[in-house]
């Protein structure tokens, strides 16, 4: 880094999962990292507790595994769904499967680490400017006292509705559709601890997720249209399990389920910036870019930002190029994957006769052949998402294929 004087290389705002694991990675990679978080302690709340196969991959290369595996993550090898049941250690490249983990245990996990690795950690205390220039400045009020820090870069890790993304004057561009998911943390059910059991009920549009987070636990979703007026946005206990066994979850598995933390509804459409970093400052996890919670990528994502950036801004070689190489491989692998994700949502949740005859199209060859289907789980913005793949998850090609039999036919 430059010779100018100042107080740390790179401040990270926000010590939720994304600023704890890259402040832990970039001190790994020698940076001086200062890291701020505005709350004493981390609360339950409906989010994040799914990492997918293609997000463990990520972890392994920032050497994270460890970590979330010793703070109560659950190895998950089998993905149960509508279509049988998948052995992900076999079928996916990280060899490991999914991980579930209480949200909370996995923040404090990650933070406990990014300590150990020399992060300085001020918390709580809340950043309340940022300043994009050379040396960047970072104002930061600790409840006594204001202070203000001088870094080289600045990384804003400080979630969906992030100051840091504000305040260097940074456009959101938001989809406007959106699924509605319902969540709550569960005790006692009966559904083995090592599979994510995620059914549909396509006739209903509905579906549910089931996680197993360790001790007992199951963080359960329900997934909707969220203009179905069948849903309640707050439904009591009663409703929401009601609508988890239309989804398709066994009635038995949840004959003695306890709720064990409140009953969340959202409904967030994918938002995102052209640019995640500009000048000194970039932008990581919901600060750069929310994706729909549905489809549960969310944790990946933020890890697949991890590396990239961590890794530009590691070494001296790539400080000058970094804003850019970032901000156009960030744009490139969210873009890809809100595609892929627009599908799924499409012949699943789609209303009208264009999304009924794509279903009546799509699904029955999907069931037949899996692999028509993006691999949202094992390979996520991976996944081919170009026109041959859009034709074979809609069942386009059979269109083209009987036509081409019938020409055939008809010329001989
Ligand atoms: C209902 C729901 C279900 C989800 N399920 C999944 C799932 O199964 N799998 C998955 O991968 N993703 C899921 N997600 C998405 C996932 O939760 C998020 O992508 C992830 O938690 C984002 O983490 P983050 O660290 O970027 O942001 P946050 O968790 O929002 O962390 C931001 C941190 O910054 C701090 N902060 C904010 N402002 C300041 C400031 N000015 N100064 C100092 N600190 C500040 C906050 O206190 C907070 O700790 C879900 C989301 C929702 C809503």
């Amino acid at each position: 880094m430059s010779s100018l004087k100042v107080d740390f290389d790179i401040a990270v705002i926000g010590g939720g999962f994304t600023g704890a694991v890259i402040s832990a990675a970039l001190a790994e990679r020698g940076r001086n990292v200062l890291l701020v978080e505005k709350d004493s302690a981390y609360r339950d709340k409906n989010r994040g507790e799914l990492i997918h196969s293609w997000g463990v991959s990520e972890a392994q290369l920032l050497n994270a595994v460890e970590t979330v595996v010793a703070s109560g993550g659950v190895l998950l090898q089998r993905w149960k769904s509508g279509r049988g049941v998948r052995d992900l250690v076999a079928s996916t490249p990280s060899g490991l499967g999914c991980i579930g983990i209480h949200h909370p245990d996995l923040q404090n996990g990650l933070l406990s680490r990014a300590k150990s690795v020399g992060v300085s950690v001020v918390r709580p205390a809340r950043v309340i400017a940022v300043k994009n220039s050379i040396p960047c400045t970072v104002l930061v009020d600790d409840h006594r006292a204001r202070r203000k820090y001088r870094v080289h870069w600045v990384v804003g890790a400080d979630g969906r509705n992030s100051g840091v993304r504000r305040w260097i004057g940074h456009d959101v561009r938001a989809l406007s559709r959106s699924l509605r998911i319902t969540g709550a943390l569960l005790r006692c059910l009966d559904l083995p601890g090592n599979t994510i059991s995620a059914p549909s009920n396509p006739e209903q549009k509905l579906a549910a997720t089931m996680i197993p987070v360790g001790r007992d636990r199951f963080r359960a979703y329900m997934i909707s249209n969220p203009t179905d007026l069948r849903i309640d946005a707050k439904p009591s206990f009663a409703t929401f399990c009601a609508g988890l066994i239309t989804s398709g979850v066994p009635a038995a598995s949840l004959s003695h389920a306890r709720l064990a933390g409140p009953i969340g509804s959202f409904s967030l459409p994918d938002a995102w910036v052209e640019r995640a970093a500009v000048g000194r400052v970039a932008l990581v996890g919901d600060a750069a870019a929310v994706s729909d919670p549905c489809f549960g990528a969310g944790l990946s994502l933020a890890l697949r930002d991890v590396r990239i950036l961590s890794e530009l801004l590691g070494s001296d070689e790539s400080l000058d190029n970094a804003a850019d190489i970032y901000s156009l491989r960030q744009f490139e692998y969210r873009k890809q994957l809100r595609r892929l994700h627009g599908w799924v949502r499409h012949l699943t949740f789609g209303t009208g006769i264009a999304a009924d005859e794509a279903r009546r199209r799509a699904l029955p060859l999907l069931a037949a052949d899996p692999c028509r289907r993006p691999d949202l789980i094992g390979l996520g913005p991976d996944a081919p998402n170009d026109s041959v793949a859009f034709r074979r998850f809609y069942g386009i090609d059979e269109i083209f294929r009987t036509a081409e039999m019938s020409l055939q036919a008809s010329a001989t």
